[in-house]
């Protein structure tokens, strides 16, 4: 099998799915007392975070770059980053390094339109729903057409990653404004809807629609990458 090299750390609450998920996805793929080949490079989060929040997204773009080579020197032959949000600097991690980044919003697009979606709601950070780099893509390469909540509600889901998910915290007052939010993106026309950030799925899993999980999709991208050499 092809070794993995996850950068995560943003939040470590989302990078401890990937890291259990890939392995019950090896193990589920290959039986027996298989277990994947991880490489992990966890970051600090809150130094991070406060460059997002500043928009210095050249220092984030180094600082990724520099830990993608970190798995590429350590051995890793392919990348996995464990947010949706840190794909704003995908461009720089992959100029940096030699071997592939799998890129979260291309497992979720090919997803989406292999189960015929064509109109999708997004929810993630206010960097993932209101920036080009992510709605684009799923536009470009996939066809979508891309809502996102109203802008008080884009505010409630945004403080919601931040201030409890990536803290480990998980309130049902939370859940239920969640959910509102994706009826209200259904009732717009939405026939799914993207759960773009790697952490909303510790806090739902159901709507009024159904709702595309980017961790476990980027996570089964990710086995089926590693398992594709045909080796075991
Ligand atoms: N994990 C989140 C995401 O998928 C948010 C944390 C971050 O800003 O990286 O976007």
């Amino acid at each position: 099998m092809r070794r993995i090299g996850l950068i995560g750390g943003m939040s470590w609450e989302s990078s401890a799915e990937y890291y259990r998920q890939i392995n019950e996805g090896v193990r589920e793929r290959l039986g027996g007392l298989h277990s994947a080949e991880i490489l992990l490079r966890s970051v600090d989060f809150e130094p991070i975070e406060r460059l997002q929040h500043a928009g210095e997204w050249e220092a984030l773009g180094r600082r990724l770059a520099e830990t993608a080579l970190d798995l590429e020197r350590g051995g890793a032959q392919g990348v996995l980053l464990c947010t949706n949000t840190m794909h704003k600097v995908a461009d720089d991690i992959s100029e940096a390094v030699s071997i592939p980044l799998l890129h979260i919003a291309d497992a979720t697009g090919e997803r989406l339109r292999a189960d015929g979606v064509r109109k999708v709601g997004l929810l993630g950070t206010a960097f993932t729903m209101e920036e080009p780099f992510y709605r684009r893509r799923l536009q470009e390469r996939f066809d979508l057409e891309v809502l996102i909540p109203e802008a008080e509600e884009r505010g409630t889901v945004h403080r919601v990653i931040y201030d409890e998910l990536c803290m480990g915290v998980t309130r049902e007052e939370s859940r239920r404004a969640y959910e509102e939010i994706v009826s209200g993106l259904a009732d717009r026309g939405a026939e799914a809807v993207i759960l773009g950030c790697t952490e909303i799925a510790l806090l739902i899993q159901e709507g009024a629609v159904p709702l595309y999980d980017t961790t476990a999709i980027h996570v089964q991208k990710g086995v089926e990458w590693m398992l594709a050499d045909g080796r075991g």
